[in-house]
């Protein structure tokens, strides 16, 4: 057995260690079955994520993995123990835990959610970088979402865990989250190989509305289709979806999926009085979106629809988008 296997392997009893506390063990069930629940997320949900918990305290987890025959050098690889000279604990000690699935659904990390309120513990918890797991080419949820992503030809993506299995409770599978990292290229690129359309989801906060604008360029430079579904101030995918039925969350997508051009428009054009110099901004900003498209006709058509939008000549915008590309070379 070669390493990489060796860290898939702990990795998967680790997982099933995390369930299994979860569902059998009294600290589990009151503190973190106890929390999804009162979350509102259904038990089915938990299951199908494999949600678990990973006991207080200081190595409970890496003791039984030790019992088990498990080697403490491939639990300090996949960083789920944290090894020093004169102490060792687990890394997610009193964590409900988000495993994290590749492609082929095989656990290659975790994210751990604490339950403290306290403001100095981080929120959220991952993985460190190892041999088999690499966050930056890793989106959470693909595995479950593989299958809706082709049917629906089309990708939501969202921010965080919680927003993807609320999604998926509200009936909407076809979503994934880049989780902790902001948007890269690669998982980009591993959304591609399913479909050629996405549609970002983020936060309604000023994070998720700039974390939006960076992620909308990013798309377009890989040929993929993007829209956006702006979220009222204040809500993200997973609180917005559980405040109604899954028909309500259905309608409000089809009625204020935006494309990019829109979203930036409205967003810039906001609380302005449409003054000709804020116009003559965006209108620019635009154009230099539009002039990381790599397809030409794609890129026609969204300077029509501009031109349409910003009420400005066509020819103008194809003389702006020289411009840009003549600074570019
Ligand atoms: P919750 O609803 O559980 O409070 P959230 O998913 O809405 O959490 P956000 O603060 O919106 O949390 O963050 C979005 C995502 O960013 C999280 O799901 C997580 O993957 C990641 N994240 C948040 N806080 C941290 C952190 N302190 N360290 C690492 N990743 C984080
Ligand atoms: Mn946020
Ligand atoms: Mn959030
Ligand atoms: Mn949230």
């Amino acid at each position: 057995r070669n390493d990489r296997e060796s860290q898939m392997i702990v990795t998967s009893f680790a997982q099933k260690y995390f369930t299994s506390q979860l569902w059998d063990s009294n600290e589990g069930r009151i503190a973190a079955l106890g929390y999804f629940r009162e979350r509102g997320l259904r038990d089915d949900m938990v299951r199908k994520f494999e949600l678990g918990y990973c006991p207080a305290g200081n190595d409970n987890f890496t003791q039984e993995a030790l019992k088990a025959g498990y080697e403490m050098k491939f639990l300090e690889k996949t960083g789920l123990t944290i090894k020093r000279e004169d102490w060792i604990r687990d890394r997610f000690s009193g964590r409900v835990m988000f495993p994290i699935h590749g492609v082929s659904g095989r656990v290659i990390a975790f994210g751990g959610r604490t339950l403290s309120q306290d403001k100095k513990i981080a929120k959220y918890l991952n993985s460190p970088e190892s041999d088999i797991y690499h966050k930056s080419r890793v989106l959470y949820g693909i595995y479950q979402a593989k299958r809706s992503i082709i049917q629906n030809d089309k990708s939501y993506l969202v921010e965080g865990y919680t927003d993807v299995i609320a999604m998926h409770q509200s009936g909407i599978e076809n979503v994934v989250a880049s989780s902790g990292t902001s948007l890269t290229t690669d998982q980009i690129r591993l959304i591609r190989r399913f479909t050629n359309n996405i549609t970002i989801i983020y936060d309604g906060d000023q994070a998720g509305i700039k974390a939006s604008l960076r992620g909308i360029d990013l798309v377009l430079e890989e040929g993929v289709n993007v829209k956006v579904l702006p979220l009222p101030e204040g809500e993200d995918p997973d609180s917005f979806s559980r405040s109604m039925s899954s028909s309500e969350l259905q309608q409000y997508i089809t009625e204020n999926e935006t494309d990019f051009i829109k979203f930036k428009t409205q967003l810039l054009l906001e609380g302005t009085e449409n003054d000709p110099i804020t116009r003559a901004r965006l209108t620019t900003d635009i154009v230099r979106s539009v002039s990381v498209i790599p397809d030409g006709i794609v890129r026609a058509e969204y300077l029509k629809e501009c031109s349409r939008l910003m009420n400005v000549r066509e020819e103008v915008l194809y003389e702006e988008l020289r411009k840009l590309k003549r600074k570019r070379d």
